[in-house]
């Protein structure tokens, strides 16, 4: 493994994986899922080997990092099923009417991958977005080559990670220029890939600023390439008046919990609280801190996150109106302490500092003094990746306005719930209005995923013989697809 792959070593991976996309491509959709399942069993194989690794890289416990590399594994195989099934790359036909004046043609709609994809995966999901992640399983599927542009914090999990996906490329006879990965430590490989003609779209996960970078190097291209970047959010949270009256002492367990899970360093954290100001408010405070001081301080992954946590914590301490509330007190360095702080609505509306992420268990509660005021707070939010509503049933019927305002603002919208936890499913929607992601017509998350790198492609008036698999009339795929308007596995 080169520490750091130089730009020669780059430029032949790039050339390798151009060789191999031809090859890939006329792989059609079975055939693709089949690699992907060979991929998963490669992954699922890696044994304590892996975790272990990942675990000295990252201070993530091993049991979380057994349960993500089972998530991992599930993204390739139901992705991969997804494919098969003809459900992800969805099919239409409209079959010919030469009779109707003017005659209708005959059409068939499918997709085509784009070409070489480019990954940069976040150092908070060493696996599941990361070198094996959920972009490089979507790329695969829609039949592009990967070049992962490893993360520098988890580069021996990342070879690891390669190494199993290079073992399936080869079980299934396909070229090794199928996936390729970069190792090094600046910004200089990810933007030489970025900006290589030869590659078609990138795929990020990671914070804004890396994120937006590297859409506005891509939109500077003689060829603008899309970048599918998923990035931070404060993900709001808001109780109504009733739901604090009747459940605030178990909503304030159970925000904490969410707030301070893996040490806040996931992208659907519920850093921000919004609370009414009325006589159930010092309770529920109370609540939350005797919560909160529960959860000792545990090591981030890695001192860069948690020197950015205990600054980006400390700017927003220093803001005007800002109480703090509650806080555990700092362990060793590269521990995540834990803490909570107030701050009345009409202050959050006038500082935009206040809606920044701060990645790690850091929550704002917004207080509000009525509804217009919520209204205000809402509008204010940038595009998120989720926003929840804690609410009772009977008072929910007063509050359209507000969840018309958040269908505007997120990809997710919870009822009753805490955002973290992501399930890997068609009806997922991870993603929301910029800045949670560049194109919020996509989902990084579930089969859909493959989409973002696959481009639709109509075939007008073509004799069967010469269509692709998917599209033949006698569906020898035995695929879903819709014909004529109905959705059905039936030849035509
Ligand atoms: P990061 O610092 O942005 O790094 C992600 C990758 O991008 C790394 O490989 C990094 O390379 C590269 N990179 C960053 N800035 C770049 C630039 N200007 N030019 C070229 N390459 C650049 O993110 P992270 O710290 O690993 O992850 C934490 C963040 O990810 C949080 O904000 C979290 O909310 C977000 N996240 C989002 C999701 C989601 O699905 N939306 C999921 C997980 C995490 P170098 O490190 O070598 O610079």
């Amino acid at each position: 493994m080169e520490i750091n792959t130089t730009i020669q070593s780059i430029e032949k991976l790039v050339q390798e994986a151009q060789s191999a996309f031809p090859v890939l491509k006329n792989k059609n959709i079975k055939e693709r899922a089949a690699l992907m399942h060979l991929i998963a069993d490669e992954i699922e194989a890696l044994g304590e080997e892996l975790t272990k690794t990942t675990s000295e890289e990252t201070n993530l416990p091993l049991a979380r990092l057994q349960g993500e590399q089972a998530r991992t594994v599930f993204q390739w195989r139901s992705y991969a099923d997804g494919l098969a099934a003809g459900t992800a790359l969805p099919v239409r036909i409209d079959t010919a009417a030469p009779d109707r004046n003017p005659p209708k043609p005959d059409l068939r709609k499918s997709y085509v991958p784009l070409g070489i994809v480019v990954v940069f995966g976040a150092s908070n999901f060493p696996y599941a977005y990361s070198t094996a992640g959920g972009d490089t399983a979507s790329a695969i599927a829609a039949g592009c080559p990967v070049i992962v542009k490893a993360h520098p914090a988890h580069p021996r999990t990342s070879a690891i990670m390669g190494q199993a996906i290079a073992r399936g490329i080869r079980k299934a006879g396909l070229p090794s220029g199928v996936f390729g990965q970069v190792f090094s430590d600046g910004f200089e490989a990810g933007n030489f890939l970025v900006s290589h003609p030869l590659v078609k779209a990138v795929g990020f996960t990671g914070s804004l600023t890396g994120g937006k970078a590297l859409f506005d190097l891509a939109a500077r291209r003689q060829e603008p390439i899309p970048v599918f970047a998923e990035m931070g959010s404060v993900n709001p949270v808001f109780l109504l008046p009733g739901k604090l009256k009747s459940s605030g002492e178990e909503l304030a367990g159970q925000y904490i919990a969410s707030l301070t899970l893996g040490v806040g360093q996931f992208c659907t954290n519920p850093g921000v609280l919004m609370v009414p100001e009325n006589e159930y408010l010092p309770d529920f405070i109370g609540a939350l801190r005797e919560a909160l001081q529960k959860i000792a301080p545990v090591p981030m992954l890695h001192q860069g996150i948690a020197n950015n946590y205990q600054k980006n914590k400390q700017r927003i301490i220093g803001q005007v109106g800002v109480e703090l509330i509650a806080s555990v007190a700092p362990g060793e360095k590269i521990q995540g302490n834990p803490a909570l702080v107030k701050v009345k609505a009409q202050n959050f509306l006038s500082n935009d500092v206040l809606a920044e992420e701060v990645f790690g268990p850091f929550g704002i509660l917004v207080t509000y003094s009525d509804q217009q005021e919520l209204l205000a707070v809402a509008r204010k939010f940038n595009g998120q990746l989720t926003a929840s509503l804690l609410v009772n049933d009977e008072e929910l019927g007063q509050y359209g306005e507000l969840v018309d305002i958040l269908t505007t603002k997120c990809g997710r919208i919870l009822h009753n719930g805490f955002p973290t936890g992501v399930e890997v499913a068609y009806a997922m929607q991870h993603g929301g209005p910029f800045p949670a992601s560049t194109d919020s017509r996509f989902s990084a998350v579930g089969p859909d995923a493959i989409q973002r790198f696959a481009r639709p492609i109509s075939y007008q008036n073509w004799s069967d013989e010469w269509l692709p698999d998917e599209l033949k009339n006698s569906n020898p795929l035995d695929i879903w697809r819709t014909i004529n308007t109905e959705y059905t596995k039936e030849p035509i």
